[in-house]
């Protein structure tokens, strides 16, 4: 059915294209009831418009709180115009039909984000907008609701071609538009009043995302795929600025997020390369061109199409040898004028800035969906400290040993497990993930250790004189003789195996020095 329209409702708090399409609607003799701060910006550009408050009889009062809740108004929207009871009500009580809601909500986000206060952010909790919305939308075999300004034009293309009116289909779409504008509001508010009271699980939760772009594909070409952004404004991938490149895929999505999580667990100048949100080498330096250099020679191979991540302004003579590197996206706080210029010359390679770093301690909540529902749970900001190692072994570690099992720790929490990660001077030299067995992780570590210094033409391998690292206990001793073996001479763990005494007693015999750290880093 489609439905002339006579008579709109606009009441918006986000006023852009609001004149052109008041304009227009104006000219096709479409009578305009508007609220105070709406009415005044069509007026103000020559737009007739009627008070909402004229409309009614009924003035704005408390402070704007009672604008448009009134029968005359959710009458108008409500009615249904095919059903004599409906419309004998609307003679009875002189209720003129409303036909389009022109209605967006109160800025309640940008309110939150820009660290206002409580009382103002409760303030921009709108009432009477959400009330009109979902009228509206209910009753959209008669109603056009639109929430969004983008949608203005779609609208007026229809009008033109039918005469004033809307199709079925249109009407139904922009209904579904202002469910999810309502219930991602919502969700908005809940999620905020939450965190205020410091609710981590909520009887009921929606995600509350707005949609920032569709994407060509998922993980592979069959599967569809977008990107959502959320409330939670961290520093990364999501909010970042892409200053040149191809655009990005999901796959860059999610790998470029696992990269600068990482790097943000540093202060050293850091430098990350990450394959299927893997790290393939991981390094600090005292500048980030020498963090390069070492974070490159941990595995040359895999680092071919892999995400570099930076916890630094990436400078001219970092770019230049990313630049001989064949990578899909490098992001970092910033890039400085001369690494622009180099890297303007491949034209391919995504170059995102982020402005700021996120915090590693940051709280927050991670979602995985499984069938029939999803999984929450806290971020893994765990972070160990040097006041936190218990010395196991007989053998305590050396100063270079503990500062780099310290950071052979944090590089394994952002590997999947099974996580083994072999660190010398403050550099990855050896890297095995994502095993079903700790031992199958740390002969792999082991064998790419061996493979890179062939690669580098060392006499031995790399892994010789480094530390290693488990995201979790070792269940046998024959992961920890597999990193012996490969000549590791200290090891940082969680402990708490049933057999942490035969581990420790192997340690020892080895003559390893090894710390627990009890906290584990599983990450899947
Ligand atoms: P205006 O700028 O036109 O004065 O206000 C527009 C905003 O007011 C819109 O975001 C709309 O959702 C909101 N609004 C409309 N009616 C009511 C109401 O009765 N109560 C409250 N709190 N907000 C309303």
């Amino acid at each position: 059915m489609s439905e002339t329209i006579r008579r709109a409702l606009v009441s918006v708090s986000d006023k852009s294209g609001l004149v052109e399409f008041g304009k227009f609607l104006a000219d096709q003799g479409i009578e305009i009831l508007s609220t105070g701060g709406s009415a005044k910006a069509l007026k103000d550009a020559g737009v007739p418009v009627k008070e909402v408050s004229a409309h009614t009889g009924f003035p704005e009062i408390m402070d704007g709180r009672v604008k448009t809740l009134h029968p005359k108004i959710h009458g108008g929207i409500l009615a249904r115009r095919d059903l004599k009871t409906h419309t004998d009500a609307m003679t009875e009580h002189d209720i003129a039909p409303i036909d389009l809601v022109i209605v967006n909500l109160y800025p309640f986000e940008a309110t939150v984000t820009s660290g206002a206060d409580y009382e103002t952010c409760v303030e921009n909790i709108d009432i009477g907008g959400p009330g009109m919305v979902r009228a509206a939308a209910k009753n959209h075999g008669f109603v056009t609701i639109i929430t969004d300004p983008a949608d203005y034009q779609l609208v007026i293309d229809e009008m033109k071609a039918q005469g004033n009116s809307t199709s079925a289909e249109l009407r139904r779409k922009l209904a579904a538009s202002a469910y999810s504008h309502t219930a991602r509001y919502d969700s908005m508010i809940s999620n905020w009043l939450q965190s205020e009271c410091g609710i981590d699980f909520p009887r009921e939760t929606t995600l509350g995302g707005k949609h920032k772009q569709s994407l060509r594909y998922g993980e592979n070409p069959h599967q569809v795929a977008a990107v959502y952004s959320s409330i939670d404004a961290r520093p990364g991938v999501v909010t970042a600025k892409q200053l040149q490149g191809k655009e990005l895929s999901y796959n860059n999505l999610n790998d470029t997020d696992a990269a600068f999580e990482l790097v943000s667990e540093f202060e050293a100048p850091t430098i990350a390369i990450i394959k299927h949100a893997n790290p393939c080498g991981v390094a600090t330096g005292d500048n980030l061109s020498d963090a390069y250099k070492a974070a490159l020679a941990c595995d040359p191979v895999s680092a071919f199409g892999g995400i570099i991540a930076t916890n630094r302004t990436m400078d001219a003579a970092t770019a230049s040898q990313v630049a001989d590197l064949f990578a899909e996206v490098i992001i970092a706080p910033d890039v400085d004028e001369e690494a622009r210029a180099i890297f303007a010359s491949k034209k391919n390679l995504r170059v995102l800035i982020t402005g700021a770093m996120p915090n590693p301690a940051d709280r927050g909540m991670t979602m995985k969906t499984i069938s029939g529902g999803f999984l929450l749970q806290g971020r893994d900001n765990g972070r160990i400290t040097a006041a936190d190692l218990k010395v196991v072994t007989k053998r305590a570690p050396t100063e270079q040993e503990l500062a780099d099992m310290l950071f052979s720790f944090r590089v394994g929490k952002h590997v999947k497990s099974n996580a083994i990660v072999y660190v010398k001077n403050g550099a990855t030299v050896g890297i095995g993930a994502g095993q079903m067995s700790r031992v199958d992780s740390s002969r792999i570590a082991a064998w790419k250790g061996k493979e890179a210094a062939e690669a580098a033409g060392h006499a031995q391998s790399v892994t010789v004189g480094s530390v290693v690292s488990s995201d979790a206990f070792f269940p046998f001793a024959d992961g920890l003789l597999a990193a012996a073996e490969a000549g590791a001479t200290a090891v940082i763990q969680p402990g708490g195996s049933m057999r942490d005494d035969e581990v420790i007693a192997a340690a020892d015999k080895a003559g390893l020095a090894m710390v627990f750290t009890g906290m584990r880093h599983f990450r899947h």
